[in-house]
Parts: C-alpha cells; structure tokens; sequence
C-alpha cells in the first residue's frame, strides 16, 4: 500500500501552511509561530490550536522532523555542538558559540561537501545531498530551544558542513524563514553566508535585495598555495575571484569577511600577512582569523598563539580590521563534520 510522506511543516511560511491544509490565515500564522518563534515541535503543546486540529497534525505532519541525537558542550566556552538526524538517517551538525553577550549559531547547508578543502574535515566523509530549507532552519530552532535569548538576536552564519552557495536557493529559502516576523525575525545584517569562492552565486548574491552579508574563506593569497588548500582556486583563481568580488561591492555597496583558517607555518607567516594586504587593495574587507581545529588524519598543526597574534597585528597595523576568533572547544570536536565523522554514520 502507498503512503504519503508527512508535510513537513518547517519548510512552509505561514500562508503555505493555510493553503496546503486548507486552514484559515491565521491559523497558519499560528503554527509558524509554534514551530519557528516558541521552538515546539510537539503538536500537544500547540495549546491554542484546537484538538481536533492538533490531532489532525498528528496524522499528515511532522513539525520539522529532525531529532537531537548528541548535544556537546565546552565546559571552558559553553560552546554548543549538536548531532542530529535527518529524516532519511543522514546526519549534519550546527553549533553554539558565545562571545560575551553574543549568541551565534554556525549552520550546515549540506551533508558532506564536494569540494575537499584540504584542512578540512567534513571535505573528508564527501559529498551525499543538499539540505532542505527547512532542514537548514530546524538547526538553528533546535540550537535556541533551551536558550533564554532577553533582548539578544542571534547572529547566524552559513560556516557549517557544505558550501551554501552549491544550494543557493534552498539556502535563499531558508533565510527567508529564518527572517520571517512570525519566527525567529533575524534581521539580514545578522546573517552570514560563507563561500569557498563560487563566483556566479557571488554574482548572485549581489542583486538579492537585503543586507545579508558574505564571507569569503580564502585562507591564501598565492594561487598555489590556495589551490592546495582549496581546490576550488583551480576552477576560480583568486585574479577572477578579486574581480567579482569588486562587482559584487559595486552592485550591492555592502562589506566583505574574508576568512582566514591559520595552521602552522602554511599559511600563518608574515609574507601570507603581506600577500593578504595586497589581496585586500580595491575591496572592502575585515579578516576573520581562525585558529585550526585539529583533525584527525589531516597533516596540519595549530597555529602558536604568537604567530596568530603577529598575523593579526599585522594586517591591523595596516587598517584592515581583524579579528582573531578565540580557539573553541577542542574538547567537543570543534572542527566541523568531525562529531559526524566519530560517531560514524547515523543511517
Ligand atoms: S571548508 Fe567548507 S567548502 Fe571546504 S570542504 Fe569543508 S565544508 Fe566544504
């Protein structure tokens, strides 16, 4: 016998949910809000909905369909990472970083990722699919589910497993979701979308019509240095990358984070600090500095405190804003993909 998949509701905004359960607005409204402002998944708790629509729910829905599987959390930082499971028993992580007051929630697009970034360990496990919108904005409903946010916005940023620009619409979507008035109300300048250097998307992006912000990892200015690091370089060296990108600023007016992973005497010298200045001339950029997380069976160190901090002196000496992000967590796995990665496949 056939069976219907169940409506995933996290997917819908509220006008869809009222037209693919033929239900009045504002009843639609009031289980995107549900799901995406109180964070509940349980249909039972949705006291204000009536019974005989709570059970109705029951029977075609599932409010998100994801399920927590392991919630890590640095003692030292109270960084968050969480395991969870798909639907089809494919697995991403997300995580939770605090820095004073600020919350930020780092996001996966995909499961996996095709590009292999050479430092990198979610490159390791490859490539196996995109994640949906929904499946992207349950992340961030499952990380804030027992957070007491007061007067904080979060900051989201699209840095987790997989390049969010090879799913560029569903990602789109799930911005859209995450900024809706009724959910969460993420104002765009909160957002951040990461790329390797996907430039038609960059393109893109540019005639979008918000604030979202980019990222670019770029982790080399030389191109032989960036292709081995990043193979993407080979397809989009940093000339055509450096073109689009003064595109980008021109069409859109707005700044760019280059990101800058540091492993030890690869790309963390004073000579890379240099090729990053020169790099820098044309654009409008502040520097993210990332000290590596280590990973098993990749051929990297961390960087020394002292070569991160003369990196970022460096280029701060210069004017180009830098900021150097504080190493966290190595006790919960913190580079992305490595929690999947030791608990293995979850299907
Ligand atoms: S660093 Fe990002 S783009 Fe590169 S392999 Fe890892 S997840 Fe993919």
């Amino acid at each position: 016998m056939e069976t219907t998949a169940p409506t995933r509701l996290v997917e819908l905004f509220p006008a869809e949910i009222s037209e693919q359960l033929g239900l009045p607005a504002f009843q639609g409204k009031q289980i995107f809000r549900w799901i995406h402002a109180k964070k509940v998944s349980d249909f039972d708790a949705m006291t204000d909905l009536p019974k005989a629509l709570r059970q109705r729910l029951h029977e075609e829905c599932v409010a998100h369909g994801v399920e927590l599987v392991e919630m890590q959390t640095c003692a030292r930082t109270g960084t968050k990472k969480a395991l969870l499971r798909l639907g089809d028993g494919e697995s991403v992580e997300c995580v939770l970083i605090r820095d004073r007051d600020r919350i930020t929630l780092c996001v996966s697009s995909q499961v996996g990722c095709a590009l292999q970034c050479d430092f990198c360990a979610t490159g390791l496990a490859g490539f196996t699919r995109n994640l949906s919108p929904g499946e992207i904005a349950a992340q961030a409903l499952v990380l804030l589910k027992d957070e007491d946010l007061g007067e904080r916005t979060p900051n989201i940023v699209y840095m987790g497993m997989g390049e969010p620009m090879r799913n560029y619409d569903n990602v789109v979507r799930s911005i859209r979701l995450l900024m809706s008035p009724e959910g969460l109300g993420i104002g765009a300048r909160k957002i951040t979308v990461s790329t390797a250097g996907e430039i038609k998307r960059i393109e893109d992006m540019a005639r979008e019509d918000w604030q979202v912000r980019l990222s670019v990892s770029l982790h080399a200015a030389n191109n032989p240095l960036r292709s081995r690091l990043v193979p993407l370089n080979r397809k989009y060296p940093l000339e055509r990358l450096h073109e689009t990108l003064r595109s980008y600023q021109a069409i859109s007016g707005r700044q760019i984070t280059f990101e800058w992973t540091l492993l030890r005497e690869v790309n963390d010298q004073l000579q890379h600090a240099r090729e990053l200045m020169d790099y820098c001339r044309g654009l409008r950029v502040s520097v993210n500095l990332i000290p590596w997380n280590p990973v098993e069976d990749l051929p990297y160190e961390t960087s020394t405190r002292e070569a991160c901090v003369a990196f970022a002196e460096t280029l701060n000496k210069r004017g180009i804003k830098t900021t150097l992000r504080q190493e966290r967590g190595q006790d919960i796995d913190a580079a992305c993909g490595q929690l999947r990665r030791t608990k293995g496949s979850l299907a």
